[in-house]
């Protein structure tokens, strides 16, 4: 592999790309609002005190460092390569989302902003950023399909709980297309006073940036660990791929080294329309949620309908950092099945009595497909992206256990 020297360094351009990906197509009023968060992030980059209040945050309120755990078990049952697990599992809340969550907020105060603002379609994205509201000392409106709502009714009430505002959207398809339409149209009345939040690396520019810099704290950990435990860089390093931010989170720091990049999405039942959400695998170049990206779409640019048995990865984009880095051949994208996904789910939990999120169970089936083939010295990483306790319940009706 060709050894890279700073791959993201100068990226995104002035205008936000990342090659031809990236951008901001978003209403002329939103141009203003949005320069002066990438103004104002750019300052607290640097600002010593913002990046100590972040850290002391993620150290004593997130519990970071996550450890980097060799799952013994799983790799002597494979009998290949050896596999380690970052546990963004054992965070506050139980997933990588709240890293971002917490660096936008803190921004939102710096800003002076009355109240965060977002969307959510499952509720991950809304615990997190209800959790980082409340520990910041910020009002925090979520907006939530009515379909939703009742499907995801146990996140409902945690964010209730840490204090959200749960606006019900009644429009559409009352799903996450129209909670989008609904915060979004929200934010173009209030963008003085309300910072809207975006819960992976997509969306118009600065906020795919914003979000993998926040996550890229991951990666950085990860390095240092598996050098501390194995004296060297990893050989693979892998991460599901929804929007693609513990993706990016964890590759951020190896980029420019000869370490293999597997991203995983989500093949689900079929390679038919709306039988799966694989956009980088199956996808086309396209425009959606204010950025170019690769998009599954049909013939008018209308976004597909897609499936995943895990929610988290049921999305018709990615991030167009990804769809740079496959561009130009420096991420490998890979897809497993549902079928997979259970499958990895159960292992995981019976043989190192882990319960993986269904999302991060697509990377460990990436994992017990792949370790098999590769020799006992090799070394994987695998991004545990979050734990499965939320998936419970689905799981439970798909095994038929009880
Ligand atoms: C939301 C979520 C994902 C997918 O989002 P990315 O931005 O692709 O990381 C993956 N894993 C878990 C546990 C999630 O909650």
């Amino acid at each position: 592999m060709k050894k890279n020297k700073k791959l993201l360094k100068n990226l995104p351009n002035k205008e936000g790309y990342y090659g031809s990906f990236g951008g901001q197509f978003i209403p002329p009023e939103l141009k203003k609002p949005l320069e002066e968060i990438e103004k104002e992030y750019l300052k607290a980059k640097k600002d010593i005190n913002f990046q100590n209040e972040y850290n002391d945050l993620l150290k004593n309120y997130v519990g970071r460092p996550s450890p980097l755990y060799f799952a013994k078990n799983l790799t002597k049952k494979l009998g290949g390569a050896k596999i380690y697990l970052k546990r963004e599992d054992l965070n506050h809340t139980g997933a990588h989302k709240i890293n971002h969550c917490i660096g936008e907020a803190l921004l939102a105060k710096r800003m002076g902003k009355k109240k965060l603002l977002a969307e959510t379609g499952a509720g991950q994205h809304g615990v997190a950023l209800a959790t980082a509201a409340a520990i910041v000392g910020l009002p925090c409106e979520i907006h939530m399909g009515s379909i939703d709502i009742v499907k995801e009714y146990p996140n409902v009430i945690r964010m209730k709980l840490l204090g959200a505002k749960i606006v019900e959207v009644n429009t559409g398809g009352k799903c996450l297309k129209d909670a989008v339409d609904s915060a979004f149209s929200q934010f173009m009345n209030e963008y003085q006073t309300t910072f809207f939040t975006i819960g992976s690396v997509v969306g118009p520019h600065p906020y795919p940036m914003i979000v993998k810099d926040f996550q890229s704290i991951v990666g950085k950990e990860a390095k240092k660990q598996i050098i501390k435990k194995e004296g060297r860089l990893p050989d693979y390093i892998i991460g599901c791929v929804g929007g693609g931010s513990n993706a990016i989170g964890l590759f951020n720091e190896f980029l420019d080294d000869e370490v293999e990049l597997i991203g995983v999405e989500p093949a689900g039942k079929g390679t038919a329309v709306g039988q799966h959400a694989a956009t980088i695998t199956y996808g086309s170049e396209g425009i959606i949620h204010g950025m170019k990206t690769i998009v599954l779409q049909n013939k008018e640019g209308k976004p597909n309908p897609v499936h995943s048995i895990a929610s988290g990865l049921d999305y018709p984009g990615v991030g167009p950092i990804h769809a740079y880095l496959k561009n130009i051949g420096r991420v490998k994208y890979t897809s497993v099945s549902d079928k997979e996904t259970l499958d990895a789910f159960v292992e995981l939990s019976k043989i190192e009595g882990i319960i993986p999120a269904l999302e991060s169970s697509h990377a460990i089936a990436e994992v017990i497909k792949l370790a098999p083939t590769l020799d006992k010295n090799k070394i994987i990483i695998v991004n545990l992206s979050g734990r499965g306790d939320k998936d419970i319940d689905y799981v439970v009706k798909l095994l038929k256990i009880n």
